[in-house]
């Protein structure tokens, strides 16, 4: 029986505000490529912030209010691109710190795309999915002149997954009175989805973390790695790394972390969450530990793959890891950066890592516009190849600039959407 009782959002942890933690990156990026002014205002604030008040008839009969949000953050390279959260610790100030990342993400792998994120106050887990159907729909609906897939196309982020996508595109379709697939990305397959597109961010995930490691002279066939979060990214990261040979040590979700100095079985974990409801609470192939102990154990390569600000001014000096490969967006709060730095501690960072999901969901853009599919051969090779190139370009900008992979990431994004604005100018 799906449970739909109220539940207070809950306090916001000991967490710095993103939207502060992506300025700090930015204003750093900004002044060693000596930004002018004014492209500097404009590119700091978001084009449009949306928050919509949704009622939404619960299973009891009664009707609930959520609040909604959509920020687009840029869209100077093109239309918006970025996934819709839900989850009941989301705010204004984190949307647009996501909707930001978009715009240097898209930028990174140079894909034609600006920055848009969107958020639902909401705890998927306690609502049936008669209730996501209304509430999707009706956010949907709220925003039905923001969206369009040449304005401002969603995508599944924490919470969301390719079925609220195809309610998303249904819903859109309706309203237009035609069937419209390039408005979301991230769909089922069967109604435009990309082949490649679930796995895309993991193998990101994993491409860049084989480059960071070839940079290092680090073997994968003799590391170990830990990766927190079990949700898309972390398990199909973890599968692809333990297929290039590594050993995954330890792996994790909001019930806890599994820790197994000989290795975790990837598969039988993936296939226990299958049939757990989603969840690893239970597992027994490893040894149960701390969220925060995850982080520092003696592994060589760490991949944050769950939530904002988990490796912070307090934890990161207890790092062992050699290498971060962030697969979440904002994993790392700003005042962690020298600390880890200081220890070097190379970071392959969120707008570079995780990028592969976009890719793929650029990908699945082009294939809905040409009405053609690509196989998942074509997909993987494209998108691999983007990602080797954003990471070797990230590399040198490092190398030229003297800064870390993160601020080269950070350089090369700002420069390119600060020269597509040069060339189209304001009012
Ligand atoms: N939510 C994902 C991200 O943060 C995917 C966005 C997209 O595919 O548009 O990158």
């Amino acid at each position: 029986m799906a449970k739909s009782s109220y539940i207070e959002p809950a306090p916001i942890k000991d967490r710095e505000n993103p939207f502060e933690s992506m300025m700090s990156r930015f204003n750093e990026a900004a002044n060693v490529i000596g930004l002018d002014n004014e492209t500097y205002e404009v590119l700091k604030s978001p084009v449009k912030q949306v928050i919509v008040s949704l009622p939404v008839t619960m299973d009891n009969g009664k009707k609930r209010v959520f609040t909604g949000y959509r920020v687009i953050h840029s869209n100077i390279l093109g239309p918006a691109k970025g996934g819709i959260r839900y989850a009941m610790d989301v705010t204004l100030d984190e949307v647009k710190a996501l909707a930001a990342w978009m715009t240097w993400k898209c930028a990174v792998v140079d894909i034609p795309y600006g920055g848009g994120k969107g958020g639902v106050i909401c705890d998927p887990r306690s609502m049936s999915v008669g209730e996501l159907e209304r509430l999707t729909r009706a956010y949907t609906a709220a925003l039905v002149d923001v969206f369009g897939p040449d304005q401002d196309i969603p995508a599944p982020d924490i919470g969301t997954g390719p079925r609220e996508m195809a309610w998303l595109m249904d819903e859109y379709s309706r309203a237009q009175g035609r069937t419209v697939s390039g408005v979301v990305t991230g769909k089922p397959i069967v109604l435009g989805g990309s082949l490649g597109r679930v796995e895309a961010t993991g193998r990101g995930v994993m491409i860049t973390a084989m480059s960071a490691m070839q940079k290092l002279k680090m073997n994968p066939l003799r590391s170990t790695c830990a990766v927190q979060g079990f949700g898309n990214v972390g398990s199909h990261a973890a599968i692809l790394l333990e297929e290039r040979g590594m050993r995954i040590c330890a792996i994790s979700d909001h019930t806890g972390a599994y820790y197994n100095e000989r290795g975790i079985d990837i598969r039988a974990a993936i296939e226990y969450r299958t049939k757990n409801n989603g969840i690893l609470e239970g597992f027994t192939g490893g040894d149960k530990i701390d969220n925060e102990a995850l982080l520092e154990l003696p592994v060589d390569v760490l991949v944050p793959a769950a939530v904002e600000d988990v490796i912070t001014a307090k934890n990161a000096g207890n790092i062992k890891a050699k290498l971060i490969v962030e697969g979440a967006n904002g994993p790392t709060s700003a005042n962690a950066d020298k600390i880890l730095a200081d220890n070097q501690i190379m970071v392959v960072p969120d707008i570079l890592a995780n990028a592969g999901g976009v890719t793929v969901s650029y990908f699945e853009w082009v294939q809905n516009r040409l009405g053609y599919k690509w196989s998942v051969e074509r997909i993987n090779r494209r998108a691999d190849r983007i990602m080797t190139s954003a990471f070797d370009k990230a590399y040198h900008t490092a190398e030229q600039y003297k800064v870390s992979l993160r601020l080269a990431a950070y350089i090369v994004a700002i420069q390119k959407v600060a020269e597509a604005y040069r060339y189209r100018g304001g009012f």
